[in-house]
């Protein structure tokens, strides 16, 4: 592998020019105020043909607010020497818009380059996923060594609003795309030394409670419902008995245990002397996927039935979020063993296997029985103001895919 590794070495500035160009292509989602992402899926697919790569395939989803009404999926396959499975990396072509200019050192569109980092919005989230899988293709192409396996990118659509136009709608058109004994890497969250694969999430039920009581003056309680004082017992009965329940730990994830948290608190009365009738606060619950959701919807209804009781109020709940986590691809899976020891060979790190807090688009993998894995090698920047990626994961990443794609020494 180090003919590969110094050809990957040597496209330093190759990868500049590529995270430069893709960044001055806005791909925003129509939900986000933009077009799209065909006028960026066409700039990769002219880089592609230049570098001869094979044709790509397009699951194009239907969007009449989008550029030329298309939403487009791009699947680059090339063969391998075993073609029983395919190695399937998916990265996303959207990205989040620049949020509060001020916030940002230089203009988000225009990359600038400065100690060792890449600057511009997307470069992190998603532009180095996509880069570093074509770019470790490419080297090997160059290098003429076979692929272990098939190996599939994935380019799609739509990932930060929902992925509906985006993997989710490939998976639903091309039922036998992605098959259980395949593997899928995500390079769409890590940690900076490239040392966590996530293979497991939680599940995240949010809630919304809405208490009505009565509303009058202060100095006569007795003639009232108050609300408040219903929503705050409510709020200690569940953080209370929410733990106690679902009080499992699992030392993969960071925390190991389910959370249950008070958050938002909607305004009521505008003066101090007056007892809220209504009352509204939500809850942030991320549960251990041994856990079922209903299980803890049931513990939530029997509390604000109690609350109802004692207190005289109405409680209705509503969950404006509320996503089952899909199954953990196991630890001991090929995938995880595959990218493990690509990942020890090209950075000398023991990666462990771990858990999430919820919502990433690899469950959508793992609900179809597909094991997946969530990695790359990143500060974590994607959403923030003066986005970077730097240079030297670019070219330790692009060196894992190599090793992961080829099968040498691993
Ligand atoms: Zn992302």
């Amino acid at each position: 592998m180090d003919k590969v590794f110094s050809v990957i070495d040597g496209q330093q500035e190759a990868m500049i020019d590529f995270q430069t160009r893709l960044t001055a292509i806005q791909a925003l989602s129509p939900e986000n105020g933009g077009k799209g992402e065909l006028a960026r899926a066409r700039w990769i697919q002219s880089w592609l043909d230049q570098h001869n790569f094979p044709p790509v395939e397009y699951i194009n989803a239907p969007d009449p607010r989008a550029d030329e009404q298309i939403r487009p999926n791009m699947i680059l396959r090339v063969p391998g020497e075993n073609r029983s499975k395919t190695v399937w990396v998916m990265a996303h072509l959207d990205t989040v818009p620049p949020g509060d200019l001020k916030l940002w050192e230089s203009d988000p569109y225009k990359v600038i380059v400065k100690e060792g980092k890449i600057i511009g919005r997307g470069v992190e989230d998603n532009q180095q996923g996509i880069l570093c899988p074509i770019f470790a293709l490419r080297a090997l192409m160059e290098c003429k060594i076979p692929l272990a396996y098939d190996v599939g990118i994935m380019l799609v659509a739509d990932e930060e609003t929902g992925s509906h136009y985006g993997i989710d709608y490939v998976l639903s058109q091309k039922k036998d795309l992605v098959r259980s004994d395949d593997l899928v890497i995500v390079p769409d969250a890590g940690n900076p030394d490239g040392s966590t694969i996530e293979v497991a999430e939680k599940s995240i039920l949010w809630c919304r409670f809405a208490i009505s009581g009565k509303q009058v003056h202060a100095s006569t309680p007795h003639q009232g419902i108050n609300a408040h004082r219903a929503a705050a017992r409510l709020a200690v009965i569940l953080d209370e008995e929410l733990h106690r329940a679902f009080s499992a730990k699992d030392s993969m994830f960071d925390p190991p245990e389910s959370t249950f948290e008070p958050t938002k608190h909607d305004a009521n009365v505008e003066n101090i002397n007056t007892i809220p009738g209504e009352e509204i606060f939500y809850f942030d619950c991320r549960v251990l996927p041994q856990y079922s959701l209903s299980a803890v919807e049931e513990l939530i209804k029997k509390a604000m039935a109690r609350v109802e009781k004692d207190t005289g109020v109405k409680i209705e709940v509503t969950y404006p979020n509320r996503a089952e986590a899909a199954p953990p691809t196991s630890p001991d899976s090929e995938v995880v063993k595959i990218l493990s020891r690509a990942i020890k060979m090209v950075k000398g790190v023991d990666a462990q296997p771990i858990g999430i807090g919820g919502g990433t688009v690899a469950a959508l993998f793992r609900r179809r029985g597909i094991p997946a894995a969530v990695w790359s090698t990143i500060d974590d920047m994607a959403h923030a103001p003066n986005e970077y990626c730097k240079i030297k994961n670019l070219l330790s990443d692009t060196k894992v895919f190599a090793a992961v794609f080829s099968g040498k020494d691993l």
